[in-house]
């Protein structure tokens, strides 16, 4: 037997493929997919900028239920619960894995088995890689529950401190993520970013102002009466955006880079900022699996409204069009549904 599943061929090509099934093996579950967002892994895979092997089927941010649950799996894990996957390898040998820092694990693109794979009709995972959801939370935001985990991890390293002003620089996904999960903890948020309908999504999120990135000095002076933020989460893979960013952070602040920059990208910093004002500079790599028990938590709360930042979905048969408008950078997530 059979299943389909979106390849990328090679890059610039995507086919829906056959598959045979894969068989359950002790410890794991089969999940049924119905949703799976494109995100930068997925993009980047498709323009070549990372080569993984093709064909390949990528696919990592999933919403699905749980088909069948294999022998030996030990947690509640039962048919028809909805759920989302932590597709990732977490090897738990590692040095980084022993001292629970599993996001960066040495061996997590290694072997395909609960790695990526999501873009597909079924998925047979180990189980925990998988997290129940209430039924409440439609398998298009279940997608969401990854770089929602992403998003607290970011925050843990961002030095919040009471409710004091946050801005974010850069509104696409995961900016705008940010900016809701900031503005449900209770921070005074600035969005920055140059297009007016991202600054307007911010605001609806409940960032308390957004601005233009020549406006933002400013705009952060008035909401911190002039201390400056005291978390800056820059989400622009550009040096100017960190320079920005740099500029809005107040006394003893903390920047996190959420981006991945280009290779030849170099910060030029005046290094008595860092003597005398106390700042913190540091980034942030993907998420452990207690950001995702956390992610999965307030999904599951139901408090936090993000499913306007699913986008547009496809159904796997228009894949090849899914993946073209994934590219279109005013477009939020673009999600593939079996
Ligand atoms: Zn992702
Ligand atoms: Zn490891």
């Amino acid at each position: 037997m059979s299943i389909l599943a979106v390849a990328i061929e090679e890059p610039g090509r995507v086919a829906l493929v056959q598959r045979p099934r894969k068989e359950l093996w002790p410890g794991s579950v089969r999940v049924r997919v119905q949703a799976c967002g494109i995100c930068t892994l997925e993009k980047r895979i498709y323009s070549g900028a990372l080569n993984l092997g093709y064909p390949i089927v990528a696919g990592h941010e999933v919403g699905g239920v749980i088909e069948e649950v294999g022998p030996q799996v030990l947690g509640d894990f039962r048919p028809g619960q909805r759920v989302a996957l932590d597709l990732l390898t977490r090897c738990g040998q590692c040095h980084w894995c022993r001292r629970g820092h599993t996001n960066r694990c040495e061996n997590r693109f290694m072997g395909r088995n609960g790695m990526l794979g999501g873009l597909s009709q079924e998925a047979v995972v180990p189980a925990r890689e998988v997290f129940v959801l209430p039924e409440t939370v439609a398998p298009t935001v279940a997608t969401l529950a990854e770089p929602l985990a992403d998003c607290l991890h970011c925050l843990a390293r961002a030095g919040l401190n009471h409710q004091d002003p946050v801005a974010v620089v850069g509104l696409g996904v995961m900016g705008q993520l940010h900016a809701a999960l900031l503005a449900h903890l209770g921070h005074a948020t600035l969005g920055v970013d140059p297009l007016a309908a991202k600054r307007q999504l911010a605001l609806d999120l409940g960032a308390r102002a957004a601005v233009v990135p020549a406006e933002a000095p400013q705009a952060m002076q008035e909401l911190s009466r002039g201390y400056g933020a005291s978390s800056v989460i820059v989400t622009a893979p550009q040096a100017e955006a960190l320079d920005l960013g740099l500029s809005l952070l107040g006394k003893g602040g903390t920047l996190v880079t959420y981006s991945s920059y280009g290779a030849e990208e170099r910060l030029s910093l005046d290094l008595n900022r860092l003597h005398y004002q106390e700042i913190t500079l540091t980034g942030t790599e993907g998420r452990t699996e207690l950001d995702f028990e956390r992610a999965v938590g307030l999904l599951a709360a139901g408090s936090l409204d993000i499913s306007r930042l699913v986008s547009r979905t496809y159904p796997a048969s228009q894949a090849a069009q899914a993946f073209q408008a994934a590219q279109d950078p005013e477009l939020y997530r673009v999600v593939v549904t079996f």
